[in-house]
């Protein structure tokens, strides 16, 4: 499509002018849209995987269409496969005794406008498209905003997306953080925003200026309960596949794993074991995704080396000379298990966002309800075992976006089912039904009766004595 807006905010006015032009969207124009977008996804997968295979300097291209293509491809067709049963009447309860007056009343769920969307760099079109899927279900429009990081992705994406789509419906635009800022103070009639705690604060304040709702999808550390009623040997082993899943670089990458202090050695060998099957070479091995780029990868480094030069227990899945040549090598990095980190490391406060992750020893459950109770609440729970009774306790004492039993990470590919975080790890859901409400404005159609009896029952103006009295009488505990 041609035509050019000199401005965000000028792009952004033209999407919101045309969205009260055409402010009703059938169910079918949905659909059209939803297609048009999977069409191009499809179309143009090869591309975009190239895309993010140079921005990591080599994720391979079969993890990328596995995570960010045919991920995307699952929200669009869940939206576009859905959405006519989310636009169903939605028919409420009238209050008595207008109910028996003829009223009648419903909700309608009604296109917000336009949606911006703010993405992340570990899932470059992942954090953009299923987002997307839930404001195309719901009618809206959309402006997506890639990350930096991952520059080639967010390049082909805008090309790409600027040839085949109509700017007025989808558009990308592409920069830095001080377009991020610009972008997150534009009155858009919802933010989506996927990425750190910290900046998903500032996102919040820039948005309040315009009074814009916001969805903040962020990270923070996804803890792991091992009972000593789970199978060691195959929960250890879940929980390292789950570590080796885009090199650890996942917003619900388990990050503190609890375990009974008498498993905790063969639980450290059983994780290491397997990450060594899966991965019998680090370097150069196509199948471990690089760390993004090499800040980020030191910044690993720099947590794992604080950890070691701490005095702490540090167990490492290959041994490699110098972690600091892998920094200026390929960013691929061997998985480290950090045993019983004291609280004031590094990597006990910070989410690890790569391939390490903490062991912590317990001999109660309640101990680890407790500590989980101490920090932030994560984005995700994970319990392996099958004492029901202590799950229960887990899962009724403790707070997270979501949960996953006897695995990892399996709760976020559910799209019948809300996906979000909760306190310092985000707000609002996207993912399916919940999605399509979150994008859409609930609007409450009242249909009042053809016969007004509040004159005769006494209640209009001017009152006389009895109005109080009959007031009165209706004040009940019933
Ligand atoms: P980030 O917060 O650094 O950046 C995210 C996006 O915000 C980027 O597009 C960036 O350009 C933009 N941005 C940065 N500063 C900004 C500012 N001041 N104002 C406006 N925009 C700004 O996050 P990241 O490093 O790209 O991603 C990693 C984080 O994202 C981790 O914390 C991870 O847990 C989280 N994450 C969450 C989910 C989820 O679904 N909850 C998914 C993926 C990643």
């Amino acid at each position: 499509m041609t035509q050019q807006f000199d401005s965000m905010a000028e792009l952004l006015n033209a999407q919101q002018q045309d969205h009260i032009q055409h402010r009703l969207v059938s169910a079918d124009q949905r659909r059209k849209r939803l297609q048009q977008v999977i069409d191009v996804v499809v179309a143009h997968h090869q591309k975009f995987a190239e895309a993010m295979e140079l921005d990591f300097a080599g994720r391979s291209q079969g993890f990328s269409v596995m995570n960010d293509i045919l991920g995307s491809l699952s929200s669009l067709k869940y939206a576009r496969d859905n959405l006519e049963t989310w636009l169903e009447s939605d028919h409420r309860q009238v209050f008595s005794p207008y109910d028996q007056l003829g009223s009648t009343a419903r909700v309608e769920y009604q296109a917000k406008g336009s949606v911006g969307i703010i993405g992340t760099w570990n899932a470059p079109l992942y954090t953009l498209l299923s987002p997307l899927a839930c404001a195309l279900g719901a009618g809206n429009r959309a402006i997506l905003k890639p990350s930096e990081v991952t520059p080639k992705t967010a390049e082909v994406l805008a090309t790409i997306f600027a040839k085949e789509l109509d700017p007025l419906l989808v558009a990308v635009v592409t920069g830095g953080v001080e377009v991020g800022v610009e972008f997150s103070h534009l009155p858009f009639d919802h933010l989506i925003f996927t990425g750190s705690t910290a900046v998903g604060k500032k996102i919040m304040q820039a948005a309040a200026q315009n009074l814009v709702p916001v969805t903040l999808e962020l990270g923070g550390k996804s803890p792991v309960v091992v009972s000593d009623s789970s199978d060691l040997q195959e929960t250890c082993r879940r929980i390292a596949v789950a570590k080796s899943n885009n090199g650890g670089q996942l917003c619900i990458s388990p990050d503190i794993i609890y375990v009974p202090k008498y498993n905790i050695e063969q639980a450290a060998s059983l994780i290491l074991e397997t990450y060594q099957s899966l991965f019998p070479e680090i370097t150069n091995n196509a199948d471990v995704v690089p760390i993004v780029n090499q800040a980020h990868c030191q910044r690993v480094v720099d947590v794992i080396k604080q950890a070691q030069d701490s005095g702490c227990d540090v167990r490492v899945s290959h041994n490699i000379d110098d972690l600091t040549e892998c920094v200026t090598n390929d960013k691929r990095l061997p998985l480290h298990l950090v045993i019983a980190p004291p609280k004031n490391t590094r990597i006990m406060q910070e989410e690890i966002f790569g391939p390490a992750a903490v062991l912590l020893p317990f001999d109660n459950i309640n101990e680890v309800i407790d500590d989980i109770n101490r920090r932030d609440k994560p984005l995700a729970l994970y319990y392996f075992g099958e004492d029901q009774a202590e799950l229960d306790n887990v899962l009724a004492n403790t707070s997270s976006g979501g949960v996953s039993i006897n695995d990892c990470l399996m709760h976020a590919a559910m799209h019948d089912a809300p996906f979000g975080g909760v306190g310092a790890s985000g707000m609002g859901h996207y993912h399916g039904h919940e999605g399509f409400k979150a994008l859409s404005h609930a609007r409450t159609v009242f249909v009042a009766p053809k016969h007004d009896p509040r004159a005769e029952w006494g209640l209009l103006p001017p009152h006389n004595e009895q109005f109080k009295a009959m007031m009165v009488a209706q004040v009940s505990a019933d």
